[in-house]
């Protein structure tokens, strides 16, 4: 038998008062998203029942099969590449975007929605092959070239860290997402207010809590069977 969320959610919550009594950082800053995309139904009800607000899909046919039950009552997350073909299909029932990497896809994003969306832009900081997101030296003029697009609007940035222990490398990781955030920030657009900073998973969130995550993606340590 799997632990259940509610108890997963407890050690996490307790988790992150720790980690943020450590850095001064008060606990309500931190949304947890459940990412569910190994999940099923069942579990996905448990956890909206434990108390879960925020949930996390990274493919859109699974996305749409849970949405189709669960409706609007879970805050709905994209976290997974976007095919641009795919973004009429999902556009009005997500409420945030963390896989904004490419004009391409914000062109889409903003021919297809009806009100501007939430997006994050997902940052490849690492610089691994098999990860996406957009290049850390390109980030910046990326969101400026944004502007032109009434329907996205930039609310922070999103990254995955390498999948090792090393915790100076993932410290690094979400330093240097921070570090672009604050550039961003800098420039005071009124389309790209970039205050939040999605970052941090089963493995790593408390590090990335310490470096200043608002959104961590938590999978296999909170709905895992
Ligand atoms: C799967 C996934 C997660 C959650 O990973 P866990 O290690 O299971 O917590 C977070 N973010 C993204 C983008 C994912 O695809």
């Amino acid at each position: 038998m799997a632990t259940s969320v509610k108890e997963n959610l407890a050690v996490i919550q307790e988790k992150i008062k720790q980690t943020c009594e450590k850095v001064g950082r008060d606990p309500q800053e931190i949304k947890i998203i459940a990412v569910t995309k190994y999940s099923t139904i069942e579990r996905t009800k448990e956890a909206i029942e434990a108390g879960v607000i925020h949930l996390g899909e990274n493919r859109d046919h699974e996305f749409l099969n849970k949405y189709e039950v669960l409706g609007d009552k879970p805050t709905w997350h994209f976290i997974g590449t976007l095919q641009s073909r795919k973004v009429k299909n999902i556009i009005d029932k997500v409420h945030y975007i963390h896989s904004l990497d490419r004009k391409s896809l914000a062109k889409e994003i903003n021919k297809r929605a009806t009100k501007p969306i939430n997006c994050f832009v997902q940052v490849n900081v690492s610089g691994e092959e098999s990860k996406h997101g957009i290049a850390p030296e390109e980030t910046v003029e990326f969101v400026k070239s944004l502007q032109q697009y009434p329907n996205i609007r930039i609310i922070g940035l999103m990254t995955m860290a390498p999948h090792i222990e090393d915790e100076t490398i993932l410290r690094t990781c979400f330093q240097k997402l921070r570090q672009l955030q604050q550039q961003i920030q800098q420039l005071e657009l009124e389309y790209a207010p970039c205050t939040e900073l999605s970052m941090g998973m089963s493995n790593d969130y408390e590090i990335a809590i310490e470096e200043g995550a608002t959104y961590i993606r938590i999978g296999t340590a909170l709905v895992g069977e």
